[in-house]
């Protein structure tokens, strides 16, 4: 479904700005369904809910997004039916509520209703709210006869990391960084394990210091997976992972002042876009890091797409 490889090239104007080599994985050019990062973990996570022979897929995450309109797509050309659990923001209830308002109209919502997907809203609440509110869709489902394929918030299960070590066998150059952006984990985690050489950084788009417990347990399924199917690609040693949380703003789905003005800086030095939820708050996170001589050298910035929400925001 995807168009791979992405393209992987040089920011000339912003590389003689900030004195690096700047280089930028286009991931937001995977082309199926808008491009984005979930395009790739959709691939693995695809095939075995094929395998599976599932009927129906059931997941969950905020009403715009990224994960559920590529899904949808997925399930469009497989035949099977798309639902989503979703609420406008979710959020950690131990770390408050945010004052932002998600959209539910527009953006990927209205791409969500061009692929039939069936998006279940439920008032903002926990996180943890939402996976039983996903939970309580695929009983039903499985109760009326269906065979359902469960995939995590955003894909991040270990399969879906797995995608992103295959990702970087993409990569012709070496590098000295690689930066992404990390939410749900799969992303982060399956670059972390695929690049041996490079310090690779995650910059959090939620200021919740436990993801990277999470993070912790996608990267041992990750390494089991690779363990008892792709012995080839086994690591001798994990890495450590190296999660950024400075640059996340008040709250997951929030975009904050940093991210906007490196959204605009790119725009306005390269023509390439950024999203203001995921990878602007990354790209916040890199231009600080370099300017700061944090971070040098030969570096790259994984860009992991998300526009389509961009059109929510009116
Ligand atoms: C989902 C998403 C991310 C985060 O990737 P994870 O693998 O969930 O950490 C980053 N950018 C965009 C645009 C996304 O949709």
């Amino acid at each position: 479904m995807c168009c791979l490889p992405t393209p992987c090239h040089r920011l000339p104007r912003l590389s003689e700005e900030l004195e690096v080599d700047l280089w930028i994985k286009r991931d937001d050019l995977t082309g199926f369904a808008m491009g984005g990062n979930k395009g790739r973990k959709l691939e693995f996570l695809m095939a075995e809910a094929v395998a599976q022979g599932a009927d129906a897929v059931v997941t969950c995450g905020s009403a715009q997004s990224n994960f559920v309109r590529q899904l949808g797509a997925a399930c469009s050309v497989l035949g099977m039916e798309c639902h989503a659990a979703v609420m406008a923001l979710p959020y950690s209830a131990i770390h408050g509520r945010p004052a932002h308002r998600g959209s539910t109209m527009g953006g990927n919502v209205l791409l969500g209703e061009w692929l039939d997907v069936q998006l279940h809203l439920y008032p903002d609440d926990d996180w943890e709210v939402l996976y039983t509110h996903a939970e309580t869709i695929a009983l039903e489902l499985e109760e009326s006869g269906l065979i359902v394929y469960r995939i995590p918030v955003g894909g991040s299960s270990p399969l879906g990391a797995y995608a992103f070590v295959r990702a970087t066998e993409e990569l012709g150059e070496s590098f000295d960084v690689v930066v992404t952006p990390c939410s749900s984990g799969s992303t982060h985690t399956g670059l972390a394990y695929g690049l041996e050489g490079p310090r690779v950084i995650g910059v959090a788009c939620d200021p919740e210091p436990e993801i990277l417990d999470d993070l912790r347990t996608l990267l041992e399924g990750l390494h089991a997976l690779i363990g008892e199917h792709d012995r080839g690609r086994l690591r001798t040693r994990l890495p450590e992972l190296e999660f950024r949380l400075e640059w996340a703003g008040e709250a997951y789905g929030v975009p904050s002042p940093e991210g906007m003005a490196a959204l605009e800086l790119l725009a306005q030095t390269e023509g390439i876009f950024l999203d203001p939820i995921y990878s602007a708050k990354a790209f916040a996170g890199l231009l600080a890091m370099i300017r700061s001589g944090e971070v040098g050298g030969r570096v790259l910035f994984w860009h992991t797409g998300g526009l389509p929400a961009v059109f929510a925001e009116a």
